[in-house]
């Protein structure tokens, strides 16, 4: 099977379980325009994001890594009227698209915009009170690290949630020798794992999923 079988799964599942969306079209569209690369999260698994934060009541919700904001939108729709979104995000231009889809989405009251490399943004955050949901997909190097601060803040029996911990196979292909692909990806992931095999104040698992983007996974953590 190649990506474009795996990509009929999702239209085909789609096509009974997501509605058209004229805003979150818009959204992929105003992300192209302003040419931000294709690696969003799917609509299948942003549609897991809105129902995860739906099903743990979350009020809050930290996001590392907003691109254009496409996953954004699916969180922040699932927050209630008092829900905040904050989303980190370190590319200028990638930010200001997030804001105005965020706008067009009426979301911007609700969800927040912070621009710098997501480990200090993350060291600044003092939350008086703690998040229910993170989500992490930024750089794969700082898995570890985003790790580390977000069971600083998140609340106990709040969800972590990491995407592209697969990475078509390659982080549990141990033959890969490639520099670039094991410090840019791999080590960050493998790392993540090692220290959460270590943790005692966390459960974790991972889910392989294959679809529209390819054969990947997330990774669904619990703060005990
Ligand atoms: N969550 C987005 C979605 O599904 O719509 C996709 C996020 S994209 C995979 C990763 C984003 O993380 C990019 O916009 C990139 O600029 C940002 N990023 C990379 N390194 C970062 C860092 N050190 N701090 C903050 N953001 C970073």
């Amino acid at each position: 099977y190649s990506i474009a079988d795996w990509a009929k799964i999702d239209q085909y599942h789609n096509s009974f379980l997501i509605a058209e969306d004229e805003v979150l079209d818009l959204a992929v569209k105003n992300c192209s325009d302003h040419g931000l690369p294709c690696i969003a999260v799917s609509p299948s698994q942003g549609k897991l994001l809105n129902l995860v934060a739906q099903s743990i009541g979350a009020k809050r919700i930290l996001e590392v890594g907003t691109l254009g904001g496409y996953s954004s939108i699916w969180l922040g729709r699932a927050l209630p009227d008092d829900g905040t979104l904050v989303t980190l995000e370190i590319d200028e231009k990638h930010a200001q698209v997030a804001k105005e889809n965020l706008a067009k989405a009426g979301l911007e009251d609700k969800c927040k915009v912070i621009i710098g490399p997501a480990s200090e943004s993350m060291e600044n955050l003092h939350p008086d009170v703690p998040f229910d949901l993170i989500f992490i997909d930024a750089d794969k190097a700082s898995y570890p690290k985003y790790f580390t601060e977000a069971k600083r803040l998140v609340k106990k029996g709040g969800v972590i949630l990491f995407d592209n911990v697969v990475l078509f196979c390659l982080v549990n292909d141990l033959s890969v020798t490639d520099h670039f692909l094991l410090d840019t990806y791999l080590l960050g992931i493998r790392q993540l794992l090692a220290d959460l095999k270590a943790d005692k104040e966390v459960e974790a698992t991972t889910i392989a999923t294959v679809g529209e983007r390819g054969l990947d996974g997330f990774l669904y953590a619990v703060r005990k």
